[in-house]
């Protein structure tokens, strides 16, 4: 990948006057043959240049060669071989790059960053074996000192791949990163630490770097420091700062490095330097690698949150749209109920209704339970509760189904103290959960015992044991998440949203409790263990308290703009000997109540023209009236908003007859 941005030649001249600079810089370190220096960062640009601007620009790196060389030492004959193997040497280099290591993308993965120092170390085979042979068929170099020159050579255009191409490459693409102040500061900390540190290293400043100690390796945690703190480009800079410092001290006789001669001291540093950056590069691009997973985790968490967020908007808006049309199918059926004269025929059908209309309001309820406890919103009111009643009850309440199935139901409640801290109505969803499935996954025949004991102090533990289909080991993790049934569940089709034990679960870890199941496998039955802390026996609070019923005659104003649950209700009400006026929205609603005297207001809360909190504010402005909202969305802020509003009540759809005569019942007593 390289840039068309520059037109060719501009280009080629450019490179060739900043190859030609640098070239002839680096020939001022050209101790041992006045054409191979151990310091030569033209390769470097060279090979930069190429995989920024493309092949192309190959004629500026021959011409500087050229020019370099031609002006140094040798003749025009020699001068071309040197510029010629130098222009193969960086298309080598640049082509083993571009396809082995991603091109100028090279230091973005610490693999690639692997990838581009063999392409360095091995493309800079070819300069030194050309170059070298030129001089030496011209007459230029010594036969015998053939191996120092090519490998002074080699290693000064390796290191100079390895440092100057990286620092090049990385400027010229940018970064992305966005610095705040205090990275600014801290980048500010790390140069002058790096400079202070090769200073004392290389600089002269101190004794020890007079005395040439062995301590380069100082510097080593302020690259690392870099590199992990920073980007590829920092970490490039700080090697190349450290690199200058240390070359500069080197030749002055300081720090570590320092040899009998001036080219073995610059091929020791070369090599120390070379390593250096192989290793720091390397992390720096691991340390980016995981800067950018980390990244896309978050990005893909983000959008997980978000589906989840959707989904449980779905379902809340689902359930909302489920319960709507149960409210006048349910009313239809209480109306039926009431009907005395029945054939047993029609009584049974009816019954049947109810049952099947029952199974489906709970499995929306649970649907609603599901997104409550996902949006963090159950609202628990604790109370003291007798445990050993709440199962009593819930068997009460499953007994005529175990009894279908012909099902022996045990209870072993021999736990002293059985009092806990719950919420009464959701204490008993979760024994209800357990009871029924045990009822479900327990074929014909079979036995179920509930259990209480005091496991430990202050602990409760009921066991609802079956002797059913059990669970396999290979789900028993999942149970307890939302939907999910085992596949046996599904072979056989047992029925229900595999919702119940999620809820139950959530409901228990609401309670500071445990829920764990504990089968032997398929066949074998399943105990499901309920654990909680008890606290000491207190008066009970009622579940449910009686509610005052209205035995007058009413005047209605009814306002749904659900056409069948208004009639539904319309005649539910009439039945019940009340006059009732229906309409299906806000301004109708209002109309009705300029011209009529009404003792009670039923409104749906979500009207075609505005919601049933404004109708009742803009009623409440003309006279007092009493009223009960009714909706499919039960939430505690949908409840609250209403009664905010002035309603007495908020029911949720679907409405049984006995909950709205008992709503009725307050609203008119209050
Ligand atoms: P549902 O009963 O609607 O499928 P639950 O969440 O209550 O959903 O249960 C999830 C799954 O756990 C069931 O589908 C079933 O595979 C397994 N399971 C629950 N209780 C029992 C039990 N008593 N015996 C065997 N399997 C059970």
């Amino acid at each position: 990948m390289h840039s068309r941005r520059f037109s060719t030649l501009p280009a080629i001249f450019v490179l060739t006057f900043i190859y030609f600079v640098a070239g002839k810089l680096g020939l001022r370190f050209a101790s041992f043959h006045a054409s191979a220096s151990p310091v030569w960062p033209p390769v470097g640009i060279a090979l930069a240049g190429l995989l920024l601007l493309g092949y192309r620009v190959w004629p500026a790196i021959f011409v500087g060669a050229f020019l370099v060389n031609v002006t140094t030492m040798g003749n025009i004959a020699t001068s071309l071989g040197i510029a010629t193997g130098n222009t193969l040497e960086a298309i080598c280099g640049a082509w083993m790059v571009n396809r082995f290591a991603r091109g100028t993308r090279a230091f973005d993965r610490a693999q690639d960053v692997f990838t581009f120092s063999l392409a360095a170390i091995v493309s800079t085979l070819v300069s030194p074996t050309l170059g070298v042979t030129s001089l030496a068929l011209g007459g230029y170099a010594d036969w015998t000192k053939y191996g120092p020159i090519w490998t002074t050579w080699w290693l000064g255009d390796a290191a100079g791949d390895l440092i100057v191409a990286p620092l090049v490459l990385l400027w010229a693409i940018g970064s992305t990163r966005e610095w705040s102040r205090r990275d600014v500061i801290e980048v500010g900390v790390l140069l002058l630490l790096l400079v202070g540190l090769s200073e004392i290293v290389f600089g002269g400043w101190l004794a020890i770097s007079a005395r040439n100690y062995p301590i380069s390796f100082i510097c080593g945690p302020i690259v690392i420091w870099t590199a992990f703190r920073f980007t590829q480009r920092e970490t490039a800079t700080g090697i190349f700062i450290l690199s200058a410092i240390a070359i500069w001290g080197t030749l002055r006789g300081f720090g570590p490095f320092v040899m009998e001669t001036e080219n073995h001291s610059l091929v020791t540093l070369q090599a120390w330097t070379a390593v250096l950056t192989i290793t720091a590069m390397a992390l720096s691009a691991a340390m980016a690698e995981r800067r950018r997973a980390e990244v896309a985790i978050e990005q893909q968490k983000s959008a997980v949150e978000a589906a989840n967020r959707t989904k449980d908007n779905f379902l809340a808006m689902l359930s909302h749209e489920l319960r709507t049309p149960l409210t006048p199918v349910m009313s239809a059926l209480d109306s039926l109920q009431q009907d005395l004269a029945q054939s047993d025929e029609t009584k049974s059908a009816l019954a049947m209704i109810q049952r099947n209309v029952e199974l489906e309001s709970q499995l929306i309820a649970d649907l609603l339970d599901l997104t409550r406890i996902a949006k963090n919103k159950l609202d628990l009111k604790f109370d003291p509760v007798d445990a050993h009643d709440a199962v009593r009850n819930v068997i009460e309440i499953c007994q005529a189904e175990a009894k279908a199935k012909l099902l022996r139901v045990y209870i072993d409640l021999r736990a002293g103290a059985h009092y806990v801290s719950a919420d009464a109505a959701k204490f008993q969803q979760i024994i209800w959960n357990l009871l029924k499935n045990a009822i479900k996954f327990t074929p014909e025949g079979g036995e179920i015992t509930i259990s209480s004991c005091n496991s430990a102090p202050q602990s409760l533990t009921i066991a609802v044991r079956d002797t059913g289909i059990g669970i396999d080991p290979s789900i028993m993790e999942r149970i307890f998440n939302p939907f999910e049934q085992g596949e046996l569940s599904a072979q056989r089709r047992f029925g229900g949203l595999g919702l119940g034990l999620a809820i139950s679960k959530s409901l228990t870890e609401a309670h500071g409790g445990t829920l764990v199941a504990k089968s032997e496998g398929q066949n074998r039955g399943t105990t499901f263990f309920l654990t909680l802390r008890t606290v000491p026996p207190q008066p009970q609070i009622a579940i449910a308290t009686a509610a005052p019923s209205c035995s007058r005659s009413l005047r209605i104003l009814l306002v749904d703009d659900h056409s069948d649950t208004c009639t539904a209700l319309e005649r539910l009400l009439i039945r019940r000997g009340h006059l009732v006026a229906a309409t299906h929205n806000v301004r109708s609603a209002m109309e009705a109540v300029v011209r009529n005297h009404f003792d009670l207001l039923i409104s749906d809360v979500a009207l075609p023209d505005g919601t049933g909190l404004d109708l009742m504010k803009q009623v409440r402005a003309i006279r007092p009236l009493p009223g009960i909202a009714i909706s499919g969305f039960g939430a505690n802020g949908d409840i609250e908003k209403s009664l905010q509003a002035g309603f007495a009540d908020h029911l949720i759809k679907p409405i049984k007859l006995e909950t709205l005569e008992a709503a009725i019942g307050r609203a008119i007593a209050s």
